[in-house]
């Protein structure tokens, strides 16, 4: 039986964009299958109850029903705490101090990506990591990327609509797996829940394509089963600008009160 994932972070009310992807997730499980929701909601200075009570609520009138009990990130830290400290043992993450402004000073050419972390933290010595832990601010935690390829050997992921991928986790650099602030990252919390969860298909944005290359280094460094990749299209409105949660319009909510039905809006997206 196939599982897929819906994954929001309630930081808003859900829109046409989240409504395609709900239903894109559903639609990837099959008839047989399940999709199971997962509330994304480790950033707890941007997440609020209210929200997550309005996802459940729309995604229901929209027709979705899952398996209960949800699985809230927030409510399992201690996990991807967990496996970040496996990672800190076998030496594929060292602390770094920068501040945001460093970060922007030292920031390298933009590579499609976003700029690349310069490295600056990974030279440091033992010594002057060690001092720094006792004394210094909260560092975040980044992955070692060259070390940690060099541990998995070459590695690669299949991709539903595109085939087989060489994994490139480079191009991402040394990513952040631990912010300072709750100890974890998408990055981390996403890798360790799909294997949590069973998820066989894992279906985003495209615009989380490139992110698959380091999720696909973390499950070969976690010894964690490997799913395989879906990346369906992202929704725009009519001047060509992606849905965001802070343009009300597409909210499902508005298009609820507006007189819309479910049945309108799933022939509208394609389902
Ligand atoms: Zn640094």
């Amino acid at each position: 039986m196939t599982i897929t994932r819906f994954a929001p972070s309630p930081t808003g009310l859900l829109h046409l964009g989240h409504a395609y992807s709900a239903l894109f997730a559903r639609s990837a499980a099959g008839p047989e299958g399940t999709m199971v929701l997962r509330i994304e909601d480790i950033d707890t200075t941007r997440c609020r109850m209210e929200f997550e009570t309005a996802i459940i609520e729309d995604l229901h009138w929209l027709g979705l029903d899952w398996p209960c009990p949800i699985r809230r990130q927030s409510e399992h830290l201690v996990d991807y705490h967990a496996a970040l400290d496996r990672l800190r043992h076998a030496g594929l993450v060292y602390p770094c101090f920068c501040s945001r402004s460093d970060l922007a000073a030292a920031a390298a050419a933009p590579h499609g990506v976003g700029p690349l972390y310069s490295g600056t933290c990974r030279v440091r010595s033992a010594a002057a990591r060690a001092a720094l832990l006792e004394t210094g601010p909260p560092p975040a935690w980044r992955l070692d990327v060259a070390a940690a390829i060099h541990r998995t050997g070459p590695l690669s992921w299949r991709d539903l609509d595109h085939g087989a991928v060489a994994a490139e986790p480079q191009r991402l650099g040394d990513v952040v797996l631990g912010r300072k602030d709750i100890g974890t990252s998408y990055h981390l919390a996403v890798t360790l829940d799909d294997a949590l969860q069973g998820i066989d298909i894992v279906t985003r944005g495209a615009d989380l394509f490139e992110a698959t290359h380091i999720h696909r280094l973390l499950q070969g460094l976690l010894d964690l089963p490997v799913p395989v990749w879906r990346h369906h299209r992202l929704l725009h409105d009519p001047s060509g600008k992606r849905l965001a949660k802070r343009d009300g319009a597409t909210a499902l909510r508005a298009l609820r009160e507006s007189g819309r039905n479910a049945d309108d809006i799933r022939a509208q997206l394609g389902f």
